[in-house]
């Protein structure tokens, strides 16, 4: 049977409303054959939903959906050459886990051994071989969702999808099976669509990320981009953690703006804004105590110390009137009313529009 490859996704000014509820509102993005791009978000911001309309599982209100090109907007589920695996990889109890596997290619009518040949293949790809006769209330959490993988690679779809697929693995099995999906779309050159609300994930998995609030796209880019230049607070944010405060910029010569905080005087990328009111946004990592010479950075005192292992959160009162949050080494100990002066450093620290 010859298989088409991976394909390109793409929407052009796509919406979903259910009667007053617009869960997806006039997004375009593309996914570029081969790819993991991953729709990022909090809670309600319609990521499911653009999942499931690529699936066919809902028809777009408005807008263009195309799948290698071909229009597919109004095509149902079972026109599509998509599978998806599901938060709760809806595996079938009374079934095996070879019938499972093989579940594609007998409802599209191949024999009984093809189809058993070609869920063999699969199992063995995600490391079940010797599983096949057992039943998902016999396998952990861990080997039920890979069966649930192996059901949607079967048929060697187009497109892959995946639904919050580690939401129910524990924190240290989530992180190696993120590994084995990111190895498994690369090694297979699959392009995988993959639904989060969990940025580390995103930043891990994938090629591009599209960061999604209130139905619509905050930001789209590669994990990099999206961590060094957010768009705006929402984005600085929810991907990573940001010490955000109003400030004003001084002057803008060319592409740099000039930034005043206490007595340091910053030289940040402008980003397009003009000089007046503005917001920026401080990795944590990115603030150093005591990395300023005499007489400069930014005076503050040690408020709290959160010790997290590999290092402490250290929360610093500042001249500013603001509270920051400074990633700290775990080894040293920093008193509560100790004053430190605060610099910072040449990157993590972003200019994004006023409030
Ligand atoms: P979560 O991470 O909680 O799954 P999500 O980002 O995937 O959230 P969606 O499930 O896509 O969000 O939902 C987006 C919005 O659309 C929400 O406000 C939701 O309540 C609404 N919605 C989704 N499906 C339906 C439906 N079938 N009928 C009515 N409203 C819906």
């Amino acid at each position: 049977m010859p298989k088409a490859g991976p394909a390109s996704v793409e929407f052009r000014n796509v919406s979903m409303r259910y009667g007053a509820v617009t869960a997806v509102d006039n997004v375009s993005f593309s996914i570029e054959a081969g790819k993991l791009v991953t729709l990022l978000g909090p809670s309600g911001c319609g990521k499911t939903t653009t999942l499931r309309m690529i699936a066919g599982l809902e028809i777009a209100s408005e807008g263009q959906i195309l799948i290698g090109g071909k229009d597919v907007t109004k095509l149902s589920a079972a026109d599509r050459d998509v599978s998806m695996v599901f938060q709760s990889y809806a595996l079938f109890p009374h079934m095996s886990v070879l019938e499972n596997a093989a579940y594609g290619p007998t409802v599209k009518g191949l024999s009984k051994e093809t189809a058993r040949d070609m869920a063999l293949e699969k199992l063995a790809l995600v490391g079940l071989k010797g599983f096949e006769k057992r039943f998902p209330s016999e396998l952990s959490g861990g080997q039920q969702q890979r069966v649930a993988v192996a059901r949607a690679l079967v048929l060697e779809p187009q497109v892959l999808l995946f639904d919050e697929p580690l939401s129910n693995l524990d924190a240290k099995l989530r992180r190696r099976v993120r590994e084995e999906i990111r190895e498994l779309q690369q090694n297979l050159n699959l392009t995988v669509a993959y639904v989060t609300h969990d940025q580390e994930e995103a930043l891990a998995v994938s090629d591009r990320i599209i960061v999604m609030s209130n139905a619509r796209i905050a930001q789209e880019g590669a994990p990099r981009e999206l961590y060094e230049q957010p768009v705006d607070a929402f984005v600085a944010d929810f991907i990573g953690d940001a010490n955000l405060l109003d400030t004003t910029i001084g002057s803008v010569s060319g592409e740099m703006a000039t930034v005043t905080l206490g007595q340091a005087t910053l030289s940040l990328p402008a980003r397009g804004l003009a000089a007046g009111p503005a917001r920026i946004a401080i990795r944590p990592e990115s603030l150093l105590i005591d990395g300023a010479e005499a007489g400069a950075g930014l005076p503050g005192t040690v408020r709290k110390c959160t010790y997290l292992g590999n290092h402490q959160d250290i929360m610093v009162a500042t001249a500013l009137g603001e509270l920051f949050v400074v990633r700290y080494g775990a080894h040293a100990m920093l008193e509560p009313g100790t004053p430190v002066r605060l610099g910072f450093a040449n990157s993590g620290v972003t200019l994004i529009p006023p409030a």
